[in-house]
């Protein structure tokens, strides 16, 4: 249920509202609007009816009921879009697009130092890398774990880039936390609720892809168990879904963007290059989601692409990278962003 609060309840009030929410055995969230409150009371849906009587309390305008089977995330507990704040200066859903760039993997000090200050030169505003990496072999590279956070900490220092990199289990949360500007769960891990709940528990942006053969619903119900734990700092990322089309390595599914921006208010980003899995694709794919509404883009750029320990084929060499960023700036122009 949402408990809309009255413009310019008192805080006693709001108080008053959150103590009988949890007496009446419902988890209450607080979404601050422009101009009032509201709360979500989750919970089991069955006895839903006892919250009704919340409409008497002072301060209340009413109590409506949320239809989506995702809550916190949909556009009915929140009609403007959220703004998702990852640092003092950098943040996702306004009207400046975020573009996080960066290897797939962290592979030594040199490459990520180097790619951190070239993609920053180029006009990203965050620096992606993973160093806990999840493979679909076990004879694949799996990241160089702390150290590779260690790198990436060096390159935020020397690039004053902060940095998202993923997480892949509960037991390392809270050690990528500790280094993290925002945490990435992967599309292998987009339904691994174990993992959503631990990174709902932290005060942390996360970066939420979509799994390859999740349907957008059950895309919102894993933001919805992050947000449920009471992180509400979320960003969804469309990623290229699978299809049974060969000629690219997912299928970037850009109608999703329009779909989720109606039914979440959280910030919505595309990955051109996991999307296509081909450097050649990447660029039109980015240019093509910006069209489509995206508030951002994560892009993976390598030097030397030939040799890269993953994903070296969807990467773009940092030139390339820039001349996209370039052309970016008419299209987000197009779209009534900046860039
Ligand atoms: C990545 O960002 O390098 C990655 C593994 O992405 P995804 O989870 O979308 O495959
Ligand atoms: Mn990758």
């Amino acid at each position: 249920m949402i408990i809309v609060m009255k413009a310019g309840a008192a805080k006693k009030d709001r108080e008053e509202v959150l103590k009988r929410i949890r007496e009446l055995g419902y988890k209450p969230h607080v979404i601050h609007g422009t101009t009032r409150d509201v709360i979500g009371a989750v919970g089991d849906e069955r006895g839903k009816r006892v919250l009704q009587s919340l409409e008497s309390m002072h301060g209340v305008e009413n109590v409506v009921p949320i239809l989506q089977p995702y809550k916190l995330a949909s556009r009915e507990v929140k009609k403007e879009p959220s703004v998702v704040r990852i640092t003092d200066g950098v943040s996702a859903g306004g009207k400046e697009l975020v573009v996080m760039a960066g290897p797939c993997s962290v592979e030594g000090e040199e490459q990520i130092v180097e790619t951190a200050v070239a993609v920053r030169d180029a006009g990203a505003r965050m620096l992606r890398g993973g160093a806990f990496k999840p493979r679909t072999s076990p004879y694949s590279f799996q990241g160089l774990e702390e150290e590779g956070l260690r790198l990436l900490a060096k390159a935020r220092k020397v690039s004053g880039l902060p940095f998202v990199t993923e997480v892949v289990n509960p037991e390392t949360v809270e050690l990528v936390a500790e280094y993290a500007d925002m945490l990435q769960i992967g599309a292998r891990n987009a339904q691994n609720f174990a993992l959503l709940k631990r990174v709902g528990q932290l005060p942390k942006p996360v970066l939420l892809k979509r799994g390859m053969s999740m349907t957008i619903q059950e895309f919102l119900m894993s933001a919805e168990y992050i947000m449920s734990e009471g992180n509400q700092e979320v960003i969804l990322c469309e990623r290229g879904i699978r299809t049974f089309e060969t000629a690219t390595r997912n299928t970037l599914d850009l109608s999703a963007i329009p779909v989720l921006k109606e039914r979440t208010h959280l910030p919505v980003i595309a990955d051109p290059s996991h999307g296509t899995g081909n450097y050649h694709y990447v660029a039109a794919m980015a240019f093509a989601a910006v069209a489509a509404g995206a508030d951002g883009l994560m892009i993976e750029v390598h030097s030397d692409p030939e040799h890269a320990s993953s994903d070296g084929p969807q990467s773009l060499k940092p030139a390339k990278f820039a001349r996209l960023m370039e052309k970016l700036k008419l299209f987000a122009e197009a779209a009534g962003r900046t860039l």
